[in-house]
């Protein structure tokens, strides 16, 4: 569901239209369609809208990418844990009671030396919500879906991501079968660190695969 915390006017108000702001939206854009889909669900007494806030905060405050991240970090750390992510990442996260939305079937993908995982949903915006929270809105727009696959290299150099010309770039496309989790490389400069210092520097954005793990010198 495309929605954020700030609610916004009903799909029938006028202001949506109008205003500069809104100026790149127009009625068929998911997000104006989300919420038409939840004003008609809430008018008809089917959805509970301060049910769906609260769902969204869990999401987005509670689980956010701590999860996904704190699994990297201890994976660094584990060697065996490492492997198991990657040969079936489901019993892992069925072993650590990890559960939730959109997890049904995980597969994680090692960054190495040379390689470089990023993933993408080409059809629509499947997303490991229960390992990383909300999808980030650039996810879900078109213009990533399309070029991800096209020209990844491209779209992680935009994105601030440069890849050295002989790292092979794998692009994951997940679906409502299989979501992806991106295992990203550990920094150096990181030895002697805990899990939970690990954690600190593993983002949304490279368990997505978009950026690499955070620079332990960095800001
Ligand atoms: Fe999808």
């Amino acid at each position: 569901m495309q929605r954020s915390t700030t609610r916004r006017p009903p799909v029938h108000d006028d202001h949506t239209h109008h205003g500069d702001h809104h100026s790149r939206r127009d009625a068929s854009s998911p997000e104006i369609r989300a919420q038409a889909l939840e004003d008609l669900l809430v008018a008809k007494g089917l959805a509970d809208p301060e049910r769906i806030d609260a769902i969204i905060q869990r999401y987005e405050h509670d689980i956010g990418p701590m999860i996904g991240a704190n699994l990297v970090a201890r994976a660094w750390l584990d060697p065996d844990l490492h492997r198991r992510l990657l040969s079936d990442a489901d019993a892992v996260l069925a072993d650590m009671d990890i559960r939730g939305a959109e997890i049904e079937h995980i597969e994680v993908k090692a960054n190495a030396p040379g390689v470089h995982n990023v993933v993408v949903c080409t059809l629509c915006s499947c997303y490991p919500w229960a390992l990383l929270g909300l999808p980030p809105n650039w996810y879900k727009s078109p213009e990533y879906r399309a070029r991800a696959v096209r020209e990844p290299r491209a779209v992680l150099a935009e994105m601030g991501l440069v890849l050295d010309t002989d790292t092979e770039v794998r692009v994951w496309d997940s679906s409502s079968e299989t979501r992806f989790l991106v295992l990203p490389e550990r920094p150096a400069g990181t030895q002697g660190w805990s899990a939970e210092r690990l954690a600190t520097l593993v983002t949304r954005d490279s368990m997505i695969g978009v950026a690499r793990a955070g620079d332990p010198t960095g800001p």
